[in-house]
């Protein structure tokens, strides 16, 4: 056999697919699983999302190559709603970028800026693809605890001073994945100092800009004063408009840092394709509606879950924004035990708040994309554990 890399031997092994590993075992066992574990929306596409790729893709100009930045009017798509949603301004020509899903982007930006040992401060608990992309590139992650006392934001202080100097990148990510914590314009603000003070840049992952409960919008990073001098966000379309499986996505900011990325990703794959990009547009020029409809549908399944858990004696937090409830553990439990716990007694699959780094330790992760009666399934089984 031939040896795998060493960079390919320091990952750890992408969550999800052990996960899957469990759940696929439970039901070869006969087991009626309710999978909580993935953020993955079980609501469909918006048709006419679905209708403009079908006629983009009978059209032949469409089947070649596409650019690699991404075609100007899909760029220009997302300037014109950039500046309606959060009133910046991006020029379209190089302030916007093209992504194959935003998980390409953020696995990849590593790669145009970080040298062999150079550091990379990482949201701990986080995404895990922010990791993988240091790891990847040769960097050592540094963890940036997200603690409930601190309102799951990164304490900028308690950085050592000399790992600060020598990081050349941070990723951030609010609303966040998995605590989902929301972050304001001051805070945001407090991280374009310190970037500016250190040289660091700062890569904002917004996948769930849209997603806010009660009519709650999301800051941009870029609204931060001088944000443009020193970040990229990233943005998807996979959970605003349920299109996970489209692969779409879109960085905007620094011309510069998104000319690197650019730069790697131009010798590793050859864009999107044109009528996904022409659904893409359809998306952004689509307004809200679809959007205030799946956030009715996730606030009633968010009650359910929260709400019963509560009257079960659980102390779990309402989530302002994103599909996910990070309910703190019960004591006698971790957060590997409970999830265990869970799926072998009632058959109910939740991701550990250790997936998403060491202090997710007390906490597991639930998405909220499985219907309102399965929801209430789920509470009702955890009702009737015994909890010895
Ligand atoms: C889902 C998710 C993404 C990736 O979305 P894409 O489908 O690749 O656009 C990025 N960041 C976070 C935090 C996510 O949860």
């Amino acid at each position: 056999m031939i040896e795998r890399s060493q960079r390919i031997q320091l990952l750890p092994k992408y969550l999800f697919a052990k996960i899957d590993e469990a759940k696929a075992r439970a039901i070869s066992e006969g087991v009626d699983v309710i999978d909580l574990g993935i953020g993955d929306p079980d609501i469909p596409t918006p048709l006419a999302i679905v209708d403009e790729l079908c006629e983009a893709a009978r059209d032949p100009a469409n089947h070649r190559y596409p650019t690699y930045e991404g075609m100007l009017e899909f760029r220009e798509a997302v300037a014109d709603w950039f500046r309606s949603r959060f009133n910046v301004d991006l020029d379209p020509t190089d302030e916007v970028l093209v992504l194959i899903g935003s998980k390409d982007g953020i696995g990849h930006i590593p790669l145009a800026f970080l040298n062999e040992g150079d550091y990379a401060l990482i949201p701990d608990p986080g995404y895990p693809v922010y990791k993988a992309g240091v790891i990847l590139s040769g960097g050592i992650t540094y963890p940036l605890p997200l603690l409930s006392e601190g309102g799951f934001l990164p304490d900028l202080d308690g950085i050592d001073r000399d790992v600060a100097r020598r990081a050349k990148l941070i990723f951030l990510n609010y609303p966040n994945n998995p605590t989902a914590a929301v972050a304001d314009i001051r805070f945001f603000e407090r991280v374009v100092e310190f970037a500016k003070a250190n040289d660091i840049l700062v890569c904002h992952d917004a996948a769930y800009s849209e997603l806010g409960y009660d009519g709650y919008k999301a800051p941009s990073f870029l609204e931060a004063k001088g944000a443009k001098d020193v970040a990229v966000e990233f943005h998807s379309l996979s959970k605003t408009y349920n299109m996970t499986g489209w692969r779409i996505g879109f960085a905007v900011g620094n011309p510069d840092i998104l000319a690197g990325l650019r730069g790697v990703k131009s010798n590793l794959d050859s864009g999107v394709f044109r009528a996904i990009q022409y659904a893409g547009i359809q998306a952004l020029r689509s307004g809200r509606d679809s959007i205030a409809r799946a956030m009715a549908i996730y606030k009633k399944r968010r009650n359910i879950l929260v709400n019963g858990l509560r009257e079960l004696g659980w102390s779990v937090p309402v989530p302002g924004a994103a599909f996910y409830v990070w309910i703190p553990v019960p004591e006698g439990y971790t957060s590997a035990s409970l999830c265990e716990a869970l799926l072998s007694k009632a058959g109910i699959v939740v991701t550990p708040g250790t997936g998403f780094g060491e202090h997710g330790e007390g906490y597991v992760r639930t998405a909220l994309t499985v219907d309102e009666a399965r929801l209430a399934e789920a509470v009702k089984r955890i009702g009737k554990l015994k909890w010895d």
